[in-house]
């Protein structure tokens, strides 16, 4: 299971009721003994680096450890044997490999408690129109998220009142759009040095008229369209049979 995909069906499940997380859940460490009392003295006696360990164990925790898992403290452990929490963690976890006992570190993770009884997961009674509905919302969100960042055509806060239900809303003159476009038209158009472009372009390979606008900035694919009809009407640019444009 990856760990997106875990915690997207876990929202989910949380969203319908069906369990309910919490963040990080203190679980002290357990430890339960695997041997019995005689493996175990003579495991401490073939292992001298890990009496002391077993002995405070037993000292702080009784008894119990043989029967069942007790929760430990690994700090308590460590200040009782005046050893390093870490040397005492890497003392637990090579007496659980070597089959001595079970650990299970302490662990600070979230949770996810069942809210109702249990379900096979087929019959799982999820709302299937909740459920489309919200995944309706996240792609109408996602797709508007993609036109905003893609459009160089229509004015930001356009786009963001359009996705709030506002399509009347006017252009607002000052967004990355609105500015060029108010730079395109300032610009006194450069008739002569645009029309000579077009030409260049076109004699290196005709061009569909659309494909031919495409090449220059989104702002200005009126003017240059305009540009287009001039030269097609002063004769030095001629549509061939499939459409598109050619120098004469
Ligand atoms: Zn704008």
């Amino acid at each position: 299971l990856k760990a997106v995909d875990a915690h997207h069906a876990l929202k989910m499940l949380e969203q319908q009721g069906f369990v309910q997380l919490t963040e990080a859940v203190n679980q002290p460490a357990r430890v339960q003994l695997i041997s019995n009392q005689q493996d175990l003295y003579q495991f401490q006696v073939a292992n001298a680096q890990h009496d002391l360990l077993i002995k405070a164990l037993l000292r702080l925790y009784g008894g119990e450890l043989f029967v069942s898992f007790q929760a430990i403290s690994e700090s308590a452990l460590s200040r009782h044997l005046r050893q390093s929490t870490t040397d005492v963690l890497r003392q637990l976890r090579y007496l659980h490999t070597a089959g001595v006992l079970h650990y299970h570190p302490r662990r600070e993770l979230p949770q996810a408690m069942f809210t109702t009884p249990r379900y096979d997961a087929p019959q799982l009674p999820l709302d299937e129109r909740r459920l489309k509905a919200a995944r309706q919302l996240t792609e109408q969100q996602t797709t508007a998220v993609i036109e905003y960042a893609a459009s160089t055509t229509r004015c930001r806060q356009q786009l963001l009142l359009d996705y709030f239900a506002e399509p009347d809303a006017p252009a607002c003159g000052v967004c990355d759009v609105c500015l060029a476009r108010k730079k395109a038209r300032q610009a006194p158009v450069d008739t002569a040095g645009l029309q000579a472009g077009l030409l260049e372009l076109l004699r290196a390979a005709p061009l569909l008229p659309r494909e031919a606008v495409a090449r220059y900035p989104a702002p200005e694919a009126a003017t240059v369209t305009a540009a287009l009809r001039t030269l097609v009407e002063l004769g030095q640019l001629a549509y061939a049979p499939d459409g598109r444009l050619r120098v004469k």
